[in-house]
């Protein structure tokens, strides 16, 4: 007897393992990786079991919540991987702003959950993602320049440990777990069973702005981008999708687009925010202009959702930045040369100014985040577009500080994702709480 629960767990070459094993996986292109057993855990009985069987058995353990790693870091050979979705509850307590949610609960769930009761969180930008790997590895969401990355508005976290015991940790208890669940990403060393989390007033307002330049404006629209970055008011998202076609607008042309939703608390408040986009020296040369337009968060959602196909194969890379636009356009040209047919997509993000964060493992970011989306729908073109976000990445990462493990290609190009403080101390928590190294980490580290 396994001991693993009836009916929810598959051994390798079992009826349904491989159809457990791609269900983890949210695109087509899933990993030659092969756990030993997948378990399709409901409580955390089912969890305690899936450790006690891995230990019993000499295997390591991965967990997998939303599967929308885009590396799919959970799925390593031989191991007991726990499949998580499965525990997607949530509690919100209006009163008191607060909320317990499990990993599986989808962001875009919970922010329609939260919107219908006045209350708010910075939940990820697209559907599908969970809160298991998206709070865990930092979360840049919603409105998120105001609020921090969402793992900053985690105040508990409850854990199943390598030991098999249930804690809740938070800034009292077992705080040097409650530090490493804030920013420690696919290397956490403890399954999650639920986020206690910190609520937000809904804001009123969601405005948006829309200004589409085609590619040979690049110079001039990025140069721009680059020099206004402390003075874009951190309700606004600035953001430039770079793609071969743009469906949403109807375009079908390389293009430019920069357009950013405003939270605010009214009309003419998100229109001023968002006012700066007027002043883009080109402004006048964009193929679509729309100073602004009342919008909403279901609407964002469709839009985001555009650029992520779960039919399409995809290979991601990224890297932060405070590079001079001068010294950036050279690697830019380049991955807009060589850019693979729409979806892919070239994100360029006004992040910063960053201000000083809490105490947490989460400990790498900066002016501007560059992130790449390598996307294609054939099989056979995988030799030619799987590497053109890992190469135009490694070309540029001479002007790179970090990278954000949200679109983590560690396993093929390790890189630096928190401080070397944080690594150490990764290290030592990860020492204390699992000290026979139960738990797979990052597919790569420097
Ligand atoms: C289409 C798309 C859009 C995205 N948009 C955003 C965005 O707007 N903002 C942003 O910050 N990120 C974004 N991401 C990145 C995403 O947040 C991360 O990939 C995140 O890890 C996904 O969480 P998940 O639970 O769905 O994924 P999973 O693949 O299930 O989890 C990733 C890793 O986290 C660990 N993990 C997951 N659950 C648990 C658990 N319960 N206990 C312990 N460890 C666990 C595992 O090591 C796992 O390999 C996006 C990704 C995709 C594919």
């Amino acid at each position: 007897m396994s001991g693993l629960p009836a009916g929810r767990h598959f051994f390798r070459g079992d009826d349904g393992y491989e159809a457990a094993r791609s269900a983890t996986v949210w695109h087509a292109r899933v990993p030659e990786r092969y756990p030993e057993v997948i378990v399709q855990a409901v409580d955390a009985d089912d969890i305690i079991a899936g450790l006690h069987y891995a230990k019993s058995n000499g295997h390591n353990v991965s967990i997998v919540s939303g599967g929308h790693s885009f590396a799919a870091s959970h799925l390593r050979d031989g191991a007991v991987l726990l499949d998580v979705s499965r525990l997607n509850h949530a509690t919100i307590d209006v009163e008191k702003s607060r909320a317990v949610v499990g990993p599986g609960k989808g962001g875009s769930l919970l922010m329609a959950d939260l919107q219908e009761q006045g209350l708010f969180f910075p939940g990820g930008h697209c559907k599908g993602v969970c809160l298991g790997g998206y709070l865990l590895q930092g979360g840049y969401g919603w409105n998120s320049r105001i609020y921090g990355p969402a793992c900053e508005s985690v105040i508990g976290v409850d854990v199943v440990t390598a030991d098999g015991e249930q804690i809740h940790c938070n800034e009292d208890n077992h705080a040097d777990l409650y530090w490493a669940a804030r920013g420690a990403g696919s290397g956490f060393f403890g399954v999650v069973t639920s986020y206690h989390l910190k609520l937000y007033p809904r804001p009123a307002v969601c405005g948006t702005s829309a200004y589409l330049y085609p590619f040979e404006l690049a110079d001039e629209v990025y140069t721009w981008a680059r020099s206004i970055g402390a003075e874009v008011d951190p309700r606004v998202e600035l953001q430039a999708v770079a793609s071969r076609g743009e469906p949403t607008m109807g375009i079908e042309s390389p293009v430019i687009s920069f357009a950013s939703p405003a939270f605010a608390d009214s009309e003419e408040e998100a229109e001023k925010a968002l006012a700066i986009f007027g002043s883009c020296p080109v402004a006048d040369k964009a193929l679509v202009k729309i100073p602004y337009m009342p919008t909403d968060l279901p609407t964002w959602y469709d839009i985001a959702m555009t650029h992520y196909l779960s039919d399409h194969y995809y290979a991601v890379d990224n890297m932060w930045t405070s590079a001079s636009a001068a010294d950036l356009l050279p690697g830019i040209r380049n991955i807009l040369d060589t850019m693979p047919p729409h979806p892919a997509h070239f994100l360029w993000l006004n992040w910063g100014p960053v201000p000083r964060r809490q105490d947490m493992a989460y400990s790498v970011e900066d002016d501007i985040y560059l992130a790449l989306y390598g996307s294609w729908k054939d099989p056979a073109d995988e030799a030619k577009y799987a590497d053109w976000a890992q190469s135009n990445m490694a070309a540029m990462s001479h002007l790179a500080s970090g990278i954000q493990l949200a679109d983590e290609n560690l396993g093929r190009r390790p890189a630096r994702f928190a401080s070397d403080e944080a690594m150490a101390r990764l290290d030592e928590v990860r020492a204390a709480y699992d000290p026979d190294g139960l738990f797979n980490s990052w597919m790569g580290r420097l």
